[in-house]
Parts: structure tokens; sequence; C-alpha cells
């Protein structure tokens, strides 16, 4: 499941699919897993 509105949390930014971690945000490197975000989806 994809979910294009998430953001970082850290930054705001929207988050890209990364081939290894799941997501990366493109603005300040943070790395998201599939599951930290379904975790944290509003
Ligand atoms: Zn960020």
């Amino acid at each position: 499941m994809r979910h294009p509105d998430w953001r970082c949390q850290n930054c705001g930014e929207r988050l890209y699919e990364h081939v290894e971690v799941g997501y990366q945000c493109l603005n300040c490197g943070r790395r998201y897993s599939i599951d930290e975000l379904e975790g944290n989806a509003v």
C-alpha cells in the first residue's frame, strides 16, 4: 500500500520511495521504514 501524502516527521517535506529502506526524506535524509510510517499514519 502506498501513501503519497506521507511527510517527514522531522522537517515536513514529502517522502520519496527508497529502494532499500522504504521511504526517505531528501531534504534532511531521515529514513522511514514502511512499518514505522504505517504506525504513524494519520
Ligand atoms: Zn526531512
